[in-house]
């Protein structure tokens, strides 16, 4: 499926929020973004077409995927990384291509208030370097009409090849992917073998992905955009202020400079932009790690369901659904998720009958299963998320773990009270 196809399909079913008046694409885009809870195609910002909030609720990411919202971690479990790839020679991407390199000419957004610069959000890198390729979303600051900054993260697999080509004293051939099949976004914001993003894609799609080469020999499928380039061995800027998950600043750093020598896009192109910290950009960060955390549960308990919880940004709550088996098993289950989601900070562990996307219910857990000294399990010095305000200069940080599963031998003790709906109907029908 197209980028422009799945937008299209937004549309015929009334979901699609269109402005065909010209906006802004510094903070008025974001701002419009920020207040509509449904996907927005702009038709002019600087001339060009923008699609924000793509897939900005779990319900749309669901019926992307083709499954109910409660499903979607079975569904990602399921796929293993091992579909085909198809090498093709001729793409729609190749409709106009432009050697004079002006990325200002681009729709690309300024979000917030003392961000550094206009960031590209939606980009894929796809890099290759020594026969081992990979495909990743990373922030990209503009600074300059060729020149972009790339916030690499250690030990992230564009980072290492990034760092193996610059040992030799070679750049690194990348090209940026913009507004690609919605399949291929989800699978490379997924933690997959090195590698393995694409064929991860033909997996999920039950179709191989289409390749073609770019000029730099890098392979990517269609897309809107495609930027080629390549990242410095040597050179670094000042990257940033710029607003993650949490909606706060994260630190300026320096990081490489990406080189762009040529693009490529479809005839009147839609540009794909991420709002920091918004929806789209939780789910797309969080989901992915939801069938990690599943499948780490899964081997040392009975293991139903995960959610990464809106309120946490999709990337430092969890709630775990388990069945409880034997008594600890909910510590273990909270072992075996912080070990399995690095950057994981509180979770709450809730037996099968509690509605893990009901926040108020996840509540109810707490307050009628858990005794503190008890349930609690705190592990200071631990590795946490680079994202988190409150974690170590180090990158440390305390998680704590809840068990609000029920004790098992006093099971009755927490038995919801249910009013049985045929007594109703019989009460109603003994003449008064
Ligand atoms: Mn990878």
């Amino acid at each position: 499926m197209s980028f422009r196809y799945f937008i299209n399909q937004l549309k015929e079913s009334g979901k699609l929020v269109e402005i065909s008046q010209p906006v802004s694409p510094r903070f008025e885009a974001s701002r419009i973004a920020k207040t509509t809870p449904a996907p927005v195609l702009f038709h002019n910002i600087s001339g060009s077409k923008v699609i924000m909030n793509l897939l900005g609720s779990r319900e749309e990411l669901a019926s992307m995927l083709g499954v109910p919202k409660e499903e979607i971690i079975k569904k990602l479990s399921e796929v293993c990384p091992e579909g085909t790839l198809k090498l093709v020679s001729e793409s729609p991407t190749l409709e106009v291509v432009e050697d004079q390199v002006d990325l200002t000419k681009l729709p690309i957004l300024t979000h917030f208030e003392k961000d550094g610069a206009p960031y590209i959000t939606a980009g894929i890198i796809v890099s290759e370097y020594g026969g081992i390729m990979n495909a990743s979303i990373h922030r990209l600051m503009l600074v300059g009409k060729d020149k972009l900054a790339i916030r690499l993260v250690s030990p992230r697999h564009t980072y290492l090849l990034h760092k193996k080509a610059a040992e030799k004293g070679e750049p690194l051939p990348i090209a940026i992917v913009l507004g690609c099949d919605p399949k291929i976004i989800y699978a490379t914001s997924t933690r997959v073998p090195v590698g393995k993003e694409f064929e991860y894609a033909s997996a999920l799609r039950g179709a191989p992905v289409e390749l073609f080469e770019c000029s730099n020999r890098v392979k990517v499928p269609h897309a809107e955009i495609v930027l080629e380039g390549y990242i410095s061995s040597v050179e670094k800027i000042e990257e940033g202020p710029f607003v993650d998950i949490t909606g706060t600043y994260d630190v300026v750093r320096k990081e490489p400079v990406a080189n762009i020598t040529r693009i490529i896009h479809r005839k009147d192109p839609i540009y794909h932009g991420i709002l920091p910290a918004s929806p789209e950009h939780h789910l797309m960060m969080g989901v992915p790690y939801e069938p990690r955390i599943y499948r780490a549960v899964g081997e040392v308990t009975n293991v139903r369901n995960v959610v990464l919880t809106e309120g946490g940004c999709c990337y430092l709550h969890a709630v775990i659904q388990i069945e409880k088996q034997t008594e600890g098993d909910g510590k273990n289950a909270i072992l075996a998720a912080f070990a399995a989601h690095t950057s994981l900070k509180h979770l709450v562990v809730v037996d099968d009958d509690i509605n893990i996307f009901d926040p108020k219910d996840v509540d109810f857990a707490i307050a009628t299963r858990v005794k503190g000294d008890i349930d609690i399990l705190i592990i200071p010095n631990v590795r946490g998320s680079s994202l988190d305000p409150r974690g170590a200069p180090d990158g440390t940080t305390t998680k704590v773990g809840i068990d609000a599963t029920k004790v098992l031998k006093e099971k009755e003790n927490f038995e919801r009270a249910v009013i049985p709906e045929e007594q109703i109907k019989d009460t109603l029908s003994e003449p008064l």
